[in-house]
């Protein structure tokens, strides 16, 4: 392929409002263009690298025995009323009416119109297990889009959907599943983790996610040193505690006056106390009214498994007015004591001998508070996100906490969706059963992306192999030398014979420009033949990612290159 046929438009800028390197170097190396928030253009190179993710993807589908479809991208409304996501997907789902006025959406996943399949065709255990699969466009309204192709509005997602007739045979296409996802992630020339992944509230259920680790992951993820757990910090567990609060201090709790005080760094220096004395009294709004939830001054609240422990979808913090109105106080001064709403402790505040809490008065709090003594909790449970200083819940090693790109997801779905659209076959006795469905998305547009993040230097991008969009950058530096265009264009010519992508820079530009736009699409191998090299009959080879250089004999070059590539090396 020649680079003056291509659509490359290199840039020095970086655009404005790009913070992550995948998304400043894809604009920059010309592979996307932005067309509205979160909706991209793939330019021709951008689109080459899309592909090699599609085409490992589908190979590993196939290869674990799902089947490939393309369903609509355009939904009707009527589907998601029956299985009552219509109400409470939020605003991601974009909704509209086409010129019947029927309401409809476009698909931000496909659940329901895959069931709605399903349920139209398959009727016998005969027909069972099924695996099926897309690769497609996906739309959700994101609240924030940013990171360019890390969180699109507009993406591109291989969603697959299977159908089991009992949870055993669940778990066994799950398995399969998660298996040929480490493959996928494997064969992109990534550095990933599988981690145990929150549910929400439903029990019985069981997720994993597949994490791109990288600085500008969203997901945090707690790690074991130790053994191979590993978990979101969303789900990642505290060990149980045990034993009480021990006895309690002398006297009934002080109260203890705090002009201005509200911060635990501001009360534990006022009251010369620590931290983890003082505990913090949250007020929030949930589908079941108003909860507080208390934590020690030197925890972070952990509101999914706060949602999970209540059974609601709905926690926000409760606005100045609302703690005012329940607690009779300002934000700062909120406290257990005298509440009459609910409290839930979190397992370390049910541990303390004596500690620090609002007084629910402004300007006072109070000291020397007794859980057991002086507290009724609604319940106690571990509501807190685990630190680098908690021992792993498994085999009590140390955790580390590291950030991920959430690329893939896998997940045991059950009978939510069979149930609600009524899914069902008839099993070897004749008897009528629901169907028992997972559910395994890849976020494939991320994970051009995400290649970027861990793949890339000062120059530019550093592409794994498998995803360049050429693996070869041939680079003649002189173009109005006769023999340095020609002995170019046999190379390029030898070289696609042999079954290997090459982009031959035939641009009349200086060496520097090319070098440079070379290093910015980031190509695992660059030759370069200029007329110094060429009277010697030798081109150099440089390895994108080692920054090696070696001269080659001319007629060497080829099996040379080809070694290279087969190895995997550059
Ligand atoms: P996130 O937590 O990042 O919002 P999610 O858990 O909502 O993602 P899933 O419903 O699990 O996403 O979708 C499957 C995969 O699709 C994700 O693992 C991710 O790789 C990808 N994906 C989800 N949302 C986006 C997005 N806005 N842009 C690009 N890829 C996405
Ligand atoms: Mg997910």
């Amino acid at each position: 392929m020649h680079y003056s046929h291509l659509l490359i438009p290199t840039l020095k800028e970086v655009p404005a409002e790009a913070e992550a390197q995948s998304h400043i170097l894809l604009f920059r190396a010309g592979m996307i263009r932005k067309l509205a928030s979160g909706i991209y253009d793939y330019l021709p190179l951008g689109l080459r690298v899309l592909r090699k993710v599609e085409a490992i993807v589908r190979q590993e589908m196939n290869r674990a025995g799902a089947q490939e479809v393309l369903l609509p991208a355009v939904q009707p409304a009527e589907l998601w009323q029956e299985s009552g996501r219509w109400q409470i997907y939020g605003k991601e789902l974009l909704r509209f009416q086409d010129r019947h006025g029927r309401d409809c959406c476009f698909g931000p996943t496909h659940e329901e119109v895959i069931t709605d399949l399903v349920r139209r065709e398959v009727h016998s255990y005969r027909q069972l297990p099924l695996n099926l699969y897309q690769i497609q466009v996906k739309f959700r309204d994101e609240i924030r889009p940013r990171f360019g192709l890390i969180r699109g509005r507009e993406f591109i997602m291989k969603d697959a959907y299977s159908f089991d007739i009992d949870e055993a045979g669940a778990e066994h296409t799950y398995r399969g599943m998660y298996e040929a996802y480490s493959r996928i992630f494997r064969r992109c020339g990534l550095t990933f983790k599988a981690v145990e992944a929150d549910t929400g509230p439903i029990g019985g259920s069981f997720s994993h996610e597949f994490m791109v680790l990288a600085e500008t992951g969203e997901d945090f993820l707690a790690s074991c040193l130790s053994c191979d757990y590993a978990a979101n910090l969303e789900k990642a567990e505290v060990p149980a505690m045990e034993g009480g609060s021990g006895p309690s201090p002398e006297g009934a709790p002080n109260l203890v006056a705090t002009p201005g005080v509200r911060t635990v760094e501001e009360v534990a220096a006022f009251l010369m106390v620590q931290p983890e004395d003082i505990v913090k009294t949250l007020i929030y709004e949930t589908d079941l009214g108003p909860v507080a939830v208390l934590i020690r001054g030197d925890h972070e609240v952990n509101e999914v498994k706060v949602r999970n422990l209540l059974g609601v979808t709905e926690l926000l913090l409760a606005g100045p007015d609302r703690v005012r109105e329940l607690t009779g106080a300002e934000v700062g001064f909120a406290g257990p004591q005298g509440l009459s709403i609910p409290v839930y402790a979190d397992q370390a505040v049910a541990a303390l001998p004596a500690m620090v809490t609002g007084a629910n008065q402004t300007g006072y709090h109070l000291t020397g508070v007794h859980p057991e003594r002086d507290l009724h909790f609604a319940k106690v449970a571990d509501l807190r996100q685990v630190t680098e200083q908690d021992p792993c819940p498994r085999c009590g090693g140390a955790l580390t906490i590291l950030k991920g790109i959430e690329v893939g997801h896998v997940f045991k779905l059950g009978f939510k969706y069979s149930k609600a659209l009524n899914a069902k076959f008839l099993d070897a006795d004749g008897e009528e059963q629901f169907i028992f469905m997972g559910c395994y998305g890849i976020g494939v547009s991320r994970i051009v992306a995400a290649a970027i993040e861990q793949g890339h230097d000062a120059d530019g991008i550093i592409w794994p192999l498998p995803l360049a969009p050429f693996q070869v950058g041939l680079v003649p530096i002189n173009t109005n030398d006769e023999k340095t265009r020609e002995t170019a264009q046999r190379l390029h010519d030898e070289f696609e014979a042999a079954g290997l992508e090459v982009l031959l820079d035939d641009r009349d530009e200086r060496p520097g420009v090319k070098f440079k736009d070379m290093d910015l699409l980031g190509l695992p191998l660059r030759v370069v033949v200029g007329p110094k090299t060429l009277a010697k009959n030798q081109a150099e080879v440089r390895q994108r990612r080692s920054r090696d250089v070696s001269l080659v004999d001319l007629d060497r070059l080829l099996p040379y290159v080809k070694d290279l590539i087969d190895q995997g090396t550059p």
